[in-house]
């Protein structure tokens, strides 16, 4: 490939030292030496307009919570096992946010582990093995999160005790009712899980199905296949890891959206605002016989500087309004989008809700047929005007975009016609 010197060398130290499981992103590889806000700088001081980043979900480098971990860091950090109150102070707030069916949170470090411990949970709860997950869903790294992750594709293998069931796809699947085509699919598969003993422990749902290709559902959809997976004695694990912390712009968490509590909701990525937090909440009875039959510890989840950290960010999102923010500004992304897509034929579908948008790039509209090449151009053309977004999908060919929730009406514009510059670029 024709990189530059400098990337060659990185690219080859980096392969020498780290081996070969870690990838890059853009065939024209960057490097980044610092950040403010919802942009990154390279090392030449070239500005990058972020639009993928949803760890850093306030902002890169937000002075409220990066004070408040600095503070927290000079004092002490330490574990659980000693009386603290930060930790509590955050729970209490933390659990504010959720319906009052939700009673306990318990605190990881990171998504995969909260949904390992959910999934730990949810079996020792139901005492069945079964896990139902969308066809393309990602919820872990770990040897039992990657078992039910089936978007690490065929090498990657899943547990006997998963099964699949494809997203409700909108722009794919044609029917009147979504929820009743979702749930005659989940019904597959418990009887299926049923047939040869495993039982139902959980079904697991991303509620914006983010690696599945972005499907943001009317209210109502999760509901039949919900009530199903309850008949059946399974659980509803909500993965909030991407779409919650206020990112769909109207609820707080993304299967608010839908009229249903779930009985674990796993919790990551934007916590601490790029600090290592992550966790679980569940309802107390969910957790009571798995707390009394064995115990917990995370040797850095719920630390003192996690909890500091988790608290500032949660107030940043309170304090400067940035659910409204996301909603508001979401709506003129979408919009945009929407409208750039009446001047080019290469986009299928344009969705999303608050600010995650999922745009799907099409070979030709009648017939749907996925065009991951270029998707991926886009992406790269991207990088070149300096925009950060990336893909996703069993294709690849829906891209990605999930700003900061500080997003403005400005960043949005500079965005929107970044964008369609980009588009002229590679059609
Ligand atoms: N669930 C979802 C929906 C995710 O997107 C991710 C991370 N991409 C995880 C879980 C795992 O989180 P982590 O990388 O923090 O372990």
């Amino acid at each position: 490939e024709n990189l530059d010197p400098r990337a060659r060398a990185f690219v080859e130290r980096r392969a020498r030292l780290l081996g070969p499981a870690y990838r890059l992103f853009y065939s024209n590889p960057v490097e980044f030496s610092r950040a403010n806000g919802v942009f990154l700088y390279d090392s030449d001081g070239n500005e990058y307009l972020d639009a993928y980043n949803n760890v850093v979900s306030v902002g890169h480098c937000h002075p409220h919570v990066n004070a408040a971990i600095a503070k927290q860091m000079e004092v002490m950090c330490t574990h659980t096992r000693y009386m603290q109150d930060g930790i509590l102070d955050f729970a209490e707030t933390l659990l504010d946010t959720f319906e009052t069916e939700i009673g306990h949170v318990m605190f990881t470090c990171t998504g995969s582990e909260a949904n390992d411990l959910a999934l730990r949970m949810a079996k020792h709860h139901t005492g069945n093995q079964g896990i139902i997950v969308t066809s393309e869903a990602y919820h872990g790294n770990s040897e039992l999160t990657a078992g039910f992750s089936p978007s690490m594709g065929e090498n990657s293998p899943l547990g006997t005790w998963v099964r699949l069931v494809p997203a409700p796809d909108t722009y794919r699947v044609e029917t009147q009712n979504m929820g009743e085509w979702l749930a005659a699919r989940v019904s597959e598969q418990i009887h299926d899980l049923h047939r040869r003993g495993q039982g139902l422990a959980a079904f697991v749902a991303d509620s914006l199905f983010t690696s599945d290709g972005i499907f943001p559902q009317d209210p109502g959809v999760l509901k039949p296949a919900l009530d199903l997976v309850r008949d059946a004695g399974g659980l509803f694990v909500a993965d909030e890891v991407q779409c919650g912390f206020a990112r769909t712009g109207t609820h707080m968490w993304g299967y608010q959206h839908h009229d249903v509590v779930p009985d674990i909701v796993s919790l990551g990525k934007p916590m601490g605002n790029g600090y290592p937090v992550a966790g679980i909440a569940v309802r107390p009875e969910v957790a009571e016989r798995f707390g009394h039959d064995t115990r917990y510890f995370n040797t850095f989840g719920g630390n003192t500087v996690a909890m500091a950290a988790a608290k500032a960010t949660l107030e940043v999102i309170q304090d400067e309004n940035l659910q409204e923010n996301c909603d508001h500004v979401g709506r003129i992304m979408l919009d945009g989008l929407r409208d750039i897509a009446t001047r080019h034929e290469s986009i299928g579908d344009v969705r999303g809700t608050g600010l995650y948008m999922g745009v799907e790039m099409v070979q030709d509209r009648a017939t749907k047929t996925p065009d991951s090449r270029s998707a991926l151009s886009l992406v790269n053309e991207l990088r070149e005007q300096r925009i950060l977004i990336s893909a996703t999908s069993f294709n690849a060919n829906v891209l990605k975009i999930r700003p900061h929730l500080t997003f403005d009406k400005g960043h949005a514009d500079r965005f929107l016609t970044g964008f369609e510059k980009a588009l002229k670029a590679v059609s």
